[in-house]
């Protein structure tokens, strides 16, 4: 009765907010500060959207920390939408698109391995309020995101897993070829992209002149320097003061000389406590955290 009753409230309160295609989805759910709205294409109880609403609030503080904008204030202007689906046509556990809406899968909400996704969407949410309609490089977004997803599950107390074990294999197996081709596209898709592009920043922050501890606000700035008009390789040289290509070119240098060795590639980095020697290695899925 609760429910239908809140449901008709909302509704009406959302009319002003309607966008994209919301017509198969109901409002369900509106945090107190009017910030967080919680749409469904299924019935959803009240305490449940709400603790869906409290784990994004706090993956999303993890992810802005760890960024540490020059303009935070951007990241809270409009409302959030996060969709509840009871299922998708393909295998996808969750999407984020453009700023204001974080799609993922209900059930998968009980999955731990939904906390990375969290963090990782909602950092293509804050990278998309601050980008303002301009474009960053997919491995580059990926990059960024799949670090923060990984980063907060190890916050919140969780044991690597076989994503990660995947992940350290990718690194493992890239070649200076893979990285010349993968970092110069624009717009790239499928696991290798985003497993490069999380091998790239880690080793921004574990190698490249001796390692760039907070890579995180570095690569939020070059964010922030796309944002305010320049193309990726000028935002990239702006905040390193070192052109993009001697980045790359140092990395193909580094995957060469690690090429017969490529267990080193993992020291210092998140999957240094990783062994893919010992896990079963069966792939998981692309888009199990995109
Ligand atoms: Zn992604």
């Amino acid at each position: 009765m609760f429910l239908f009753f809140a449901v008709a409230i909302g509704c009406f309160a959302i009319t002003s907010v309607r966008a994209d295609d919301d017509d198969d989805y109901e409002l369900l759910y509106t945090t107190p500060d009017k910030w967080l709205q919680v749409w469904s294409d299924h019935a959803v109880d009240q305490s449940r959207c709400k603790m869906v609403t409290d784990r994004v609030r706090k993956a999303y503080s993890f992810v802005a920390k760890e960024e540490g904008w020059s303009n935070p204030e951007l990241l809270y202007k409009k409302p959030l939408k996060v969709r509840l689906v009871q299922g998708f046509k393909s295998n996808i556990l969750g999407f984020a698109r453009g700023p204001n809406l974080f799609v993922v899968r209900d059930e998968y909400m009980d999955d731990p391995l939904s906390e990375g996704t969290l963090a990782h969407e909602l950092t293509h949410i804050q990278d998309s309020r601050q980008l303002k309609g301009n474009k960053e490089p997919s491995f580059f977004a990926e990059g960024r995101a799949l670090t923060n997803g990984h980063n907060y599950r190890i916050s919140l107390g969780q044991d690597q897993n076989q994503y990660d074990m995947n992940m350290a294999k990718s690194a493992m197996r890239f070649t200076s070829e893979d990285a010349s081709e993968r970092l110069y596209l624009p717009h790239d898709e499928g696991w290798d992209m985003e497993a490069i592009g999380t091998f790239f920043v880690e080793y921004l922050r574990t190698q490249w002149n001796g390692g760039i501890a907070n890579i995180h606000p570095r690569t939020a700035k070059v964010v922030e320097n796309i944002a305010n008009g320049l193309e990726f390789k000028a935002a990239f040289e702006k905040e390193f003061a070192t052109p993009f290509d001697s980045a790359v070119k140092a990395f193909m240098s580094y995957l060469n000389k690690t090429a017969e060795t490529p267990q080193v590639r993992l020291e210092k980095t998140m999957w240094q406590d990783v062994s893919p020697t010992k896990g079963p290695g069966a792939a998981m899925d692309d888009d199990d955290e995109d």
